[in-house]
């Protein structure tokens, strides 16, 4: 097929005399050429024979050169087939669109031949090169693989098995113990992996698949168990059935078990380790502890400096604290990575897991170096101590989450050790999820109104809906109830009640406000709600239902919730907006995203958090603060609502600052339904104009 010093060449021209010469010319340099005078010939000769190139000329009738190249490249890349493209034009814009459908390069006409045969000579020598390493590498990969595999036979009809010596290493069996008989193999499967082993000999011994391939897992000398990926060919007799199944089995343990970014062991490797470990710790009564280690605003660096840099970070810490938590011990620590920026570490007999806990702490106080940032990292960590009511692994890493989630809550950077205390409160939000449910089926929640006003003079533009439980005698702050909600999962139809109430009273404030300058209805939605992907569908039945305008309707998605799933909650706010649905951005500044960040999403307002109020006296750096995130805002054309505005010093402030709205108690405390009417009622009408929108 190819004369490989060369190459073998197809020149793709309608012009006879040009494609002649062409054709002479490439022959005396040494190469193989065929040639086609029109496009469709071109691509019957690619589809019957094999091409090293092909010279394609641009403009041709019928069938042009662009046509040619796009069909081929449906087929084969720029690697398998490089193709030069001759274009009558110099450079501009047929060269560019050539060389975006998958040219490797392109010649112009006139054609100098020298010039032709030094890039097709450039292609051939990159294409060889490239031909070479994918060569070596499958070399490579087979010696590898030849090296890890242990060989197997086994008589299916006398049930005797042969395996090589490597298969007592993979199994960290002595020498002189190989196996001899089938049960010696599947004595050693998994149970879970047992009756897919069988169904997968059964299919090969009814001649349903010849070849066997199959992942399952072995147990080591140790207990532990290894993963093995078994090929396997049957022989069959005269009658048709299998005699002999031969093949081989790698061990993939490493693969299996390794977390890609980092190398550590991943989550099914923990379980299995924890589980393994907690069987010992039964029966020894030596103590096992649990780690679960969050990195406290790893979110910030992945959102900052891009996920590249959030990877560099992870293998960083990854690197440093398995290095420093192994440093001369046996295997009584492990450290795996769960995902995320979340890793655990298994302490095993050694204490109570406090002292790794604090050599983590100590091993992050130096920074770490990220492209070319100084990076300081602090985390959060939970400790979970193994005792005998716990009888599966992912109770006991369940409960170092909750202890880690405990320690965030306290700070961050901290440690906690899970308690029975903590237990009672897991059981508790349970409980409170389904009182929820109920609540809700009974018509126990309430919406509050609390009215949002215009700084400069005190106007009402718009009110915020916030759940209320009177039904529980307000045990549980709004923020627990919502909580709970999103945890579990009630927060989608707690999330619609609220919708299409906040929607149905708004209509009822407004026929009672006729003549004035209507406000509108701020809704508060959970980052949850969005997790369906069609959340903006709900919104627009919650709008048919109550036949409110959805001009009318804000919508309040806090920071952190943006920040959580920002490619989803995007595509719902796009969609949102076209249906002009208005957008807060809430609590800001409590997260970590940055306004020019935000610049990609379609907010009309930023609620300013409460947070930033203390302290505005001038003499304070927060004052700078508010003022620096006013301006931005308004860059980015965004209006400011102040919230929790509670004496009229702050209000004065924050409207010199350039706020343009306000909310707290200062103006009115949060109103249910009778007490906002006679509110409305005794403020000053106000003539019509817009809010929030500039
Ligand atoms: P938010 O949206 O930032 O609501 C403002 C919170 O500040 C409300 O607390 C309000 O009562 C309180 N507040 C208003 N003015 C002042 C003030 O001058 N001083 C102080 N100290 N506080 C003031 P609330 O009602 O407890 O709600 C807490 C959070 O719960 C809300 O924060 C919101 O994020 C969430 N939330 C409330 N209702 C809903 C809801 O229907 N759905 C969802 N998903 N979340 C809600
Ligand atoms: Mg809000
Ligand atoms: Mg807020």
């Amino acid at each position: 097929m190819t004369t490989d010093a060369t190459g073998h060449i197809l020149v793709v021209d309608d012009d006879d005399a040009g494609r002649d010469m062409l054709e002479r010319r490439l022959r005396r340099a040494g190469f193989e050429v065929q040639s086609a005078s029109s496009g469709r010939e071109a691509l019957e000769r690619v589809a019957a024979e094999s091409f090293d190139l092909v010279l394609l000329d641009r403009s041709m009738p019928v069938m042009g050169g662009m046509e040619v190249l796009r069909t081929i490249r449906r087929e084969l890349n720029a690697r398998d087939l490089p193709v030069i493209m001759v274009t009558a034009e110099a450079q501009g814009e047929s060269v560019s669109e050539a060389l975006d459908a998958g040219a490797n390069d392109y010649i112009t006409k006139p054609l100098d031949f020298r010039v032709a045969l030094s890039r097709i000579r450039t292609q051939l020598g990159q294409r060889r090169a490239e031909r070479r390493l994918q060569h070596s590498e499958r070399r490579y990969a087979l010696a590898v693989e030849g090296a890890n595999d242990a060989v197997i036979d086994w008589n299916v009809v006398s049930g005797e098995l042969y395996a090589s010596p490597r298969w007592n290493e993979i199994l960290g069996l002595p020498p002189g113990e190989n196996p001899r008989l089938i049960g010696d193999w599947f004595n050693r499967v998994h149970p879970m992996d047992l009756v897919r082993l069988h169904q997968a000999i059964q299919a090969q011994s009814q001649g349903i698949h010849p070849n066997l391939e199959l992942e399952h897992r072995l147990r080591h000398a140790d207990g532990t168990y290894r993963w093995v990926r078994s090929r396997c060919k049957a022989v069959y007799g005269p009658e048709g059935r299998p005699e002999r199944i031969s093949g081989a089995l790698m061990d993939i343990t490493a693969l299996k078990t390794a977390d890609p970014l980092t190398g550590l062991p991943n989550r099914s490797y923990l379980i299995e380790k924890l589980t393994q470990s907690m069987e010992t710790a039964k029966a020894t009564d030596a103590p096992l502890a649990v780690l679960f280690l969050d990195l406290d605003g790893f979110k910030y660096v992945n959102d900052s400096l891009g996920h590249t840099a959030g990877d560099e970070l992870l293998t960083g810490v990854a690197d440093r604290l398995s290095t420093t938590l192994a440093a001369g011990l046996d295997d009584t620590v492990m450290m795996s990575r769960l995902g995320g920026d979340e890793f655990a570490v298994l302490v095993i007999g050694r204490g109570d897991g406090k002292a790794e806990a604090e050599l983590i702490r100590r091993e992050l106080s130096e920074p770490f170096r990220v492209s070319t940032h100084r990076m300081y990292v602090t985390a959060s960590v939970g400790i979970a101590l193994y005792n005998r009511s716990y009888t599966a692994a992912h109770e006991i890493l369940r409960d170092a989450d909750t202890a880690m989630y405990r320690a965030k809550a306290l700070g961050k950077n901290r440690l906690a050790v899970f308690t029975d205390e903590m237990r009672a409160q897991v059981t508790e939000r349970l409980r409170l999820g389904n009182s929820i449910r109920d609540a809700l089926v009974r018509g126990e929640f309430q919406l509050a109104y609390q009215p949002i006003v215009a700084l400069a003079d005190r106007s009402l533009v718009g009110l915020e809906a916030l759940l209320r439980w009177p039904g529980a005698g307000d045990v549980y702050a709004t923020e627990q109830v919502v909580r709970v909600a999103e945890e579990t999962g009630v927060i989608f139809e707690l999330g619609q009640w609220v919708l299409e109430e906040a929607c149905r009273q708004l209509l009822r404030v407004h026929a009672a406000m006729k003549g004035c300058r209507l406000p509108y209805i701020h809704v508060n939605v959970s980052g949850v709600q969005f997790a369906t992907g069609d959340f903006d569908d709900r919104v627009m039945d919650a709008l048919k239902l109550t036949g409110l305008d959805p001009s009318w309707l804000g919508l309040e998605i806090t920071e952190t919730a943006v920040m959580k799933d920002v490619e989803g909650v995007l595509v719902s706010l796009k969609k949102l907006q076209a249906h002009s649905v208005r957008l807060s951005i809430d609590d800001f500044g409590t997260g970590y995203s940055s306004l020019s960040y935000l610049n990609q999403f379609p907010f009309d307002t930023l609620k300013l958090d409460r947070s930033f109020l203390h302290h505005l006296d001038r003499a304070h750096g927060n004052a700078e603060i508010v003022r620096a995130v006013i301006q931005l805002a308004h860059a980015l054309n965004v209006k400011v609502v102040a919230e929790g505005i509670e004496t009229v010093e702050e209000a004065i402030w924050l409207q010199q600052f350039g706020c343009e709205y306000g909310q707290g108690y200062h103006f009115s405390k949060p109103m249910f339904e009778p007490e906002l009417m006679s509110f409305l009622a005794q403020s000053a009408p106000v003539e019509a104009t817009d809010f929030p929108k500039g």
